[in-house]
């Protein structure tokens, strides 16, 4: 499976816990899908969960059911047949059908909580990503400028900064910088892709540094990969939210420690420590750190 229908897979079982987010969601969905504006609404899909998504987005925008059928490579075309569904669905996100060019109405998208969510319907309809293995890069195709520079301004004072480009007459905004598809990936809740991501950005990590891993076998560093990649979500995580803070002094300094080394072995870790402890002090305290961590909603 490419690694851009996992992560759309993962995305259409999020969860949008208010209607705001549900909403931006669905805005997010059919403003970037294949066509947005009084004569045609639609989206062209591979992937049946992200056309089962397309049909709620719109249900619950104007609470109608789109046309479903299939063009000859059997993608799925979703379209909003009717003229009075399209300006009904327009008209409740804002626009009057007679635009000339369609701009993202920041309204629909006002709480904080709703950036995320209107990005993942973004993504959903026109993102691509590829598999951390091979690249850093994550993708939206957008059809018109004004539509990508708009979106691009969603990004200001955010910690991810997109860059423009053009292919064959399409507009890409795009991130290339490995922290960025970790903070656009976090932001739409792609928690497995995040952590396939952190573990792969580690283990390219330990692999760079052969003399020290020389002894570990491969199956040996996935491992220790996967577990450095659990321990820094677990830290991240609560960077986020305000409650590193909370962690004891021994704690944060081990967390501290991780978060610059993700890389690092455990007794390298400990030798680094203010007072070195054991090996199953370490994963000791790891556990209480990701325990913590799992307590924030
Ligand atoms: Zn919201």
């Amino acid at each position: 499976m490419s690694f851009s229908k996992e992560v759309k897979r993962e995305l259409c079982n999020v969860i949008c816990e208010t209607d705001c987010c549900k909403r931006a969601e669905a805005y997010g969905m059919v403003f970037f899908g294949r066509s947005f504006g009084s004569d045609d609404i639609s989206i062209m899909t591979d992937y049946d969960f992200v056309a089962k998504r397309y049909i709620e987005a719109i249900k619950t925008l104007i609470n109608v059911k789109p046309t479903v059928s299939y063009t000859q490579s059997g993608k799925k075309f979703i379209t909003l047949d009717k003229k009075e569904d399209r300006m009904a669905l327009l008209n409740e996100l804002g626009y009057s059908g007679a635009e000339t060019s369609y701009r993202i109405i920041k309204n629909n998208i006002e709480r904080e909580c709703c950036l995320g969510a209107f990005v993942r319907g973004a993504f959903l309809s026109c993102g691509i990503i590829t598999d951390p293995k091979r690249e850093y890069h994550i993708e939206f195709g957008v059809s018109y400028k004004n539509k990508a520079s708009d979106f691009c301004d969603l990004f200001d004072g955010f910690s991810a900064v997109p860059k423009k480009s053009v292919r064959n007459g399409m507009n890409i905004v795009y991130f290339k910088d490995s922290s960025h598809i970790e903070d656009i990936l976090t932001l739409m809740d792609a928690q497995s892709a995040v952590m396939e991501l952190i573990e792969e950005k580690i283990y390219k990590d330990v692999r760079n540094n052969v003399n020290r891993k020389v002894n570990c076998d491969s199956a040996n560093i996935k491992k220790t990969c996967k577990a450095a990649a659990i321990q820094l979500e677990a830290i991240k995580k609560l960077k986020r939210s305000g409650k590193f803070e909370e962690l004891t002094p021994e704690q944060k300094e081990l967390a501290q420690l991780r978060l610059e080394n993700p890389e690092m072995a455990f007794s390298e870790l400990s030798a680094n420590l203010k007072k070195p402890i054991s090996r199953s002090g370490i994963n000791h305290r790891f556990k209480k750190i990701i325990e913590a961590a799992q307590k924030i909603e």
